[in-house]
């Protein structure tokens, strides 16, 4: 590999600048609002139509001031792209389709979140992103037609404001691979099918739509293909070379920018390299960095168009300026024309640091949200055209923030440092083996076969939003607040009493969310006021901020977990957000490894632990519903993130003595990637989701061998139906089946905290009187 000087020796006349897509919800959270008025009916479709072609309009002409020379169209969505696509290719589900012909946008919110009598479509996460987009149904039948008629509209509002514009479609290989079997196809109908075996019917949709943008006056057209950026057999890189081979033989097209982001593309570049397409994006950040020795060994793409992804989109952090133009310096030489980008559509991250009023302005520097990342590409682009002297003070000021970040104490903490590096194998390992400690906790717990417990929560009222609201607004005081929640607690304590709950929990009244709440009360964490990223629809969620090292300046949870105890004879859980789930829904540090991070997150928890167990806690549960979802999207690179996942996950709760029971909790009923990694946690009891897929989480963790203690759910969350007593009994039958009775729990699926109080009420009754039902048989 060449290695260049941060000057390009040959300054590249045009280089672009541009960004694969923006944040939509508007600085006010606009969207959002307006999305949402329209479902109650207080804001008309025309209302609605004109806010978001506003939102829109300001986005375009704010990439295009802050310097992007082209800007993405297509990308913004009422609700998710995924669904835009489907909706472009006329592939509505059956049960939807008189709703969409009827009313499009109705049809199309529909589809989106279900009616009384339809359901919505699948909701899944978009790669290892916290965001969620809705995922195709296609059967044998489907029958793609091309309806560009929102990609051409925005298309036009772009080009009317005189602006270079490419509008962003889902690409055909990423758009298949994404689908699933429409409900009711696989079994009898075609067994099997493979969306992609839709390809050949697919591929003419796409030509119509890109001779359409093509004739509306598109010079580019971008296809996404982020799927390729994961492992692929040899059949679906096959279909990727047919698919852009014959797209690339179109003649009545636009040119063709193949993106993609996320991670490398490994064996998917040379097959993307030699496609007839005038250009490919690829991701040069992180763990994607790989692609630029992969790009170089591949002898590059002369004479195409490289838009380089040197600006972490999904992230939070200042770019290096000088590393990327070194990046960029050496990818001149292996390509036509580079331009400069975010590694991804800036829809990951918040929109403004600037926003940020509290925070610290010597840590605000170190931040680049939206806004902040524009910036830096149109530097970038300057700096690669017509050399770093024109960007000299940018390069400055850079340097300052990096060095300031480098050695503020919040990034150096020297006790957290001290003690990570003091960790020993030993401190992740219990002292005694499971089958030694469960006697111990049989011994101390003294439990009935068959014990039931809940999952944590318990429903998030309306009064206990209001008493947070009233809290922030001053309406009430802290001491107020507080009566609130022991107010709480005591309900929820007697209320499990009664039912016969064997392990009771205090229902975490106190927390707004499993992740905030603790980044809120440790050290080196960040908050935001205004960041906000979309995780779905209209749903945005703020992911605190992991800026600095680690530790936690007093007990987080000891006192409301002890005033439960303090209310009841049984056992009450403590309840702990485990390591890898406070990472995976908060932005990250990319200063240093994610173990190294998950490793001082984990000790901070570890003193938690100890911390409940000297107030008398008998069992106490890390939840961990992240730990599948934070797989690397690469199998190669799995074992090296579950080693350190399942350490920290360890190290959080192994201090603890034989007799303290440790539990965790995942929200997932397909797990088998992690099968073997649940193992490696060595808690004693798990409690996983199992009501839909009737128990088929306990056959597997049974087929593996697994010998510790498993509570599959028997009432399904999910939805405030009751499940009968008759239906829970006939669970725990088939979980009987797999677990022997002395290791399996009973309870519900996840927490109770989205449901009401009369359902949550009467299922709990009926899980109780079900297991009570099956102890008899015993
Ligand atoms: N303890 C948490 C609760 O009960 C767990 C939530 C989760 O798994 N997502 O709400
Ligand atoms: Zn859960």
């Amino acid at each position: 590999m060449t290695t260049a000087s941060a000057t390009p020796p040959t300054p590249a006349p045009a280089v672009r600048a541009t960004a694969h897509g923006y944040p939509r919800q508007g600085p006010q959270r606009e969207l959002k609002k307006a999305v949402e008025g329209y479902w109650k009916g207080r804001v008309q479709a025309a209302e609605l139509h004109d806010t978001a072609a506003r939102l829109r309009r300001e986005a375009w002409l704010e990439l295009a001031a802050a310097g992007l020379t082209e800007v993405p169209t297509g990308q913004f969505s009422y609700y998710d792209h995924v669904l835009d696509t489907s909706v472009m290719l006329g592939a509505v589900p059956e049960r939807h389709r008189a709703a969409h012909e009827a009313d499009p946008l109705d049809g199309y919110f529909a589809m989106a979140r279900g009616t009384q009598d339809v359901a919505p479509l699948e909701m899944t996460k978009w790669f290892d992103t916290n965001y969620h987009y809705l995922v195709p149904e296609l059967g044998p039948g489907t029958a793609f037609t091309a309806d560009p008629g929102a990609q051409l509209a925005q298309y036009r509002e772009a080009a009317a404001l005189g602006l270079a514009a490419r509008p962003v479609l889902v690409g055909p290989i990423t758009y298949l691979l994404l689908a699933k079997p429409a409900p009711g196809v696989a079994p009898g109908v075609a067994p099997g099918f493979e969306p992609l075996t839709l390809l050949d019917r697919l591929l003419p949709a796409y030509a119509a739509v890109l001779a359409e943008l093509k004739a509306a006056g598109a010079e580019w057209v971008q296809l996404d293909e982020p799927a390729l950026v994961q492992d692929r057999t040899p059949a679906e890189l096959g279909a990727a070379a047919r698919a852009y081979r014959e797209l690339g033989a179109l003649t009545d097209r636009p040119k063709l920018l193949v993106a993609s982001y996320f991670d490398r593309l490994g064996e998917a570049l040379p097959v993307l390299a030699a496609a007839p397409v005038e250009g490919l994006a690829l991701d040069f950040t992180g763990r994607a960095a790989r692609n630029l020795e992969d790009l170089a060994a591949a002898g590059g793409i002369p004479g195409k168009r490289l838009v380089a992804g040197v600006v972490d989109g999904r992230n939070v952090w200042v770019n290096d300026l000088k590393r990327s133009l070194t990046t960029l310096g050496t990818l001149l030489g292996l390509a036509g024309q580079v331009d400069v980008a975010p590694s991804c559509s800036l829809l990951h991250v918040p929109l403004d640091v600037a926003a940020e009023r509290d925070l610290d302005p010597q840590v605000a520097r170190w931040l680049a949200f939206a806004r902040q990342k524009t910036a830096e590409t149109a530097t970038l682009a300057r700096g690669l055209a017509a050399g770093t002297g024109v960007i000299a003070a940018e390069l400055a000021a850079n340097r300052a923030a990096l060095a300031s970040r480098a050695g503020s104490a919040l990034t150096r903490d020297p006790a957290v440092r001290a003690r990570a590096a003091a960790v020993s194998a030993a401190d992740a390992r219990r002292a005694l083996p499971y089958a030694e400690r469960s006697l111990a906790q049989r011994a101390r717990l003294g439990l009935p076969p068959l014990p039931t417990t809940t999952i944590g929560s318990f429903p998030q009222t309306a009064e206990l939003r209001a008493a947070r609201a009233d809290l922030r607004a001053g309406r009430i005081d802290a001491a107020g607040y507080e009566e609130r929640i022991a107010a709480e607690i005591r309900e929820v304590i007697g209320f499990q009493e009664k039912t016969g709950i064997d392990v009771l929990v205090h229902g975490e009244p106190e927390r707004n969310d499993m992740v905030q709440y603790f980044a809120e009360r440790l050290s080196g964490y960040l908050a935001t006021q205004h960041g906000w990223v979309q995780s779905y629809g209209t749903r945005y969620v703020r992911p605190p901020i992991l800026a600095g090292d680690i530790s936690r300046p007093q007990p987080m949870t000891v006192r409301w977990t002890s005033y439960a105890q303090s209310l009841t004879g049984l056992p009450v859980k403590g309840m702990l957000t485990g390591p890898v789930t406070m990472l995976a829904w908060s932005f990250v540090r990319d200063d240093q490894p994610l173990g190294d991070t998950a490793r001082q997150v984990a000790l901070a928890l570890r003193d938690e632990v100890a911390d409940l167990e000297a107030a008398g806690t008998s069992v106490i549960q890390v939840d961990e519903p992240a730990l599948r979802e934070t797989l690397p999207l690469r199998a190669a690179d799995r074992a090296a993130y579950l080693e350190w996942a399942t350490e920290s996950f360890r190290l959080t709760t192994a201090g603890v003595r034989p007799d303290t029971q440790i539990h965790t909790h995942m929200c997932y009923a397909e797990f088998g990637d992690v099968l073997r990694a649940i193992e490696e946690l060595d808690a004693d009891v798990i409690s996983l989701e199992a009501a839909r897929s009737h128990m088929q989480v306990a056959r597997e963790l049974a087929g593996a061998g697994y010998p510790r203690e498993v509570g599959p759910g028997v009432y399904d969350i999910h939805s405030p139906r009751v499940p009968s007593t008759e239906e829970a009994v006939a669970l725990l039958r088939e979980g009987l089946r797999a677990i022997p009775a002395e290791r399996l729990w009973v309870n519900p699926d996840c927490g109770l905290k989205t449901r009401g109080w009369a359902e949550t009420r009467t299922s709990l009754e009926h899980l109780v009187a079900a297991a009570r039902t099956v102890r008899e048989e015993l």
